[in-house]
């Protein structure tokens, strides 16, 4: 049987603040994903989600 705190879970997001500016999904602190996955590692409960948002973007 799977340990359940290795279990990722998926669930609609209700973030109601987030302090990971560079994901894309970060707008003003507030998390627009609309649902996100949390996984717990050994190093404690992070965001499955993240995306950072691209480096290179195209100059206008
Ligand atoms: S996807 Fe995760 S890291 Fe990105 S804004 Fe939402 S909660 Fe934060």
């Amino acid at each position: 049987m799977q340990n359940a705190q290795e279990k990722p879970s998926a669930q609609t997001s209700v973030v109601s603040a987030c302090t990971v500016t560079d994901c894309k999904f970060n707008e003003a602190h507030e998390c627009h994903a609309g649902q996100i996955e949390v996984r717990v590692g050994p190093d404690g409960a992070h965001c499955g989600t993240y995306t950072p948002e691209a480096s290179q973007r195209p100059r206008p």
